[in-house]
C-alpha cells in the first residue's frame, strides 16, 4: 500500500466528478471523503486535508461557498480572511457626524465578511456553480 499527495490539477479533476455527481455538499468533510474515494484506489490511499480541498475549490471558481459562522470574541483582530486566508479589506462607512468608522472585513476572494463580532467559520456548504 502507497500513499500520495495528489497535486492541485489531480484535486480539481475528482472535484469536478463529485460535484457533477452531488450539486451541493453540505460540509467540507462530506466533500473532503467524496474527493478522496475519487482519488483513492486499492494500491494507494490519499493524502488530503479539508483545508487544502477547500483552497482548490475556491480557487477553482467552480464553488460558491456557504460559509455557517458562530460569534467569536470581538477584541480579536483578525487580518486574515479564515476561511482562504487572503487579506481581509476594510469596508469603512461615515458616521452621522463624518468621522470615519471601521464597520466591516470583507474577503474578494471568497465571500467572507465579518463585523466587530467576529464571525467564526463554524461549517462550509459548497454550491457547484454553474459554467
Ligand atoms: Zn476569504
Amino acid at each position: 500500500m502507497s500513499y500520495y499527495i495528489p497535486s492541485d490539477e489531480q484535486v480539481e479533476k475528482s472535484l469536478i466528478k463529485v460535484l457533477k455527481k452531488n450539486r451541493t455538499i453540505p460540509s467540507q468533510n462530506k466533500l473532503k471523503d467524496l474527493v478522496t474515494k475519487e482519488l483513492t484506489t486499492k494500491k494507494r490511499k490519499t493524502g488530503l486535508t479539508g483545508y487544502r480541498l477547500r483552497k482548490i475549490a475556491l480557487n477553482s471558481g467552480l464553488v460558491k461557498l456557504e460559509i455557517h459562522t458562530r460569534e467569536g470574541d470581538p477584541k480579536r483582530i483578525m487580518n486574515k480572511c479564515p476561511v482562504c486566508d487572503s487579506t481581509l479589506k476594510r469596508v469603512k462607512n461615515l458616521t452621522i457626524w463624518g468621522g470615519e468608522v471601521t464597520i466591516e472585513f470583507r474577503c474578494t476572494h471568497c465571500g467572507y465578511w465579518t463585523v466587530k463580532k467576529k464571525r467564526i467559520p463554524t461549517r462550509y456548504v459548497f454550491h457547484f456553480k454553474k459554467t
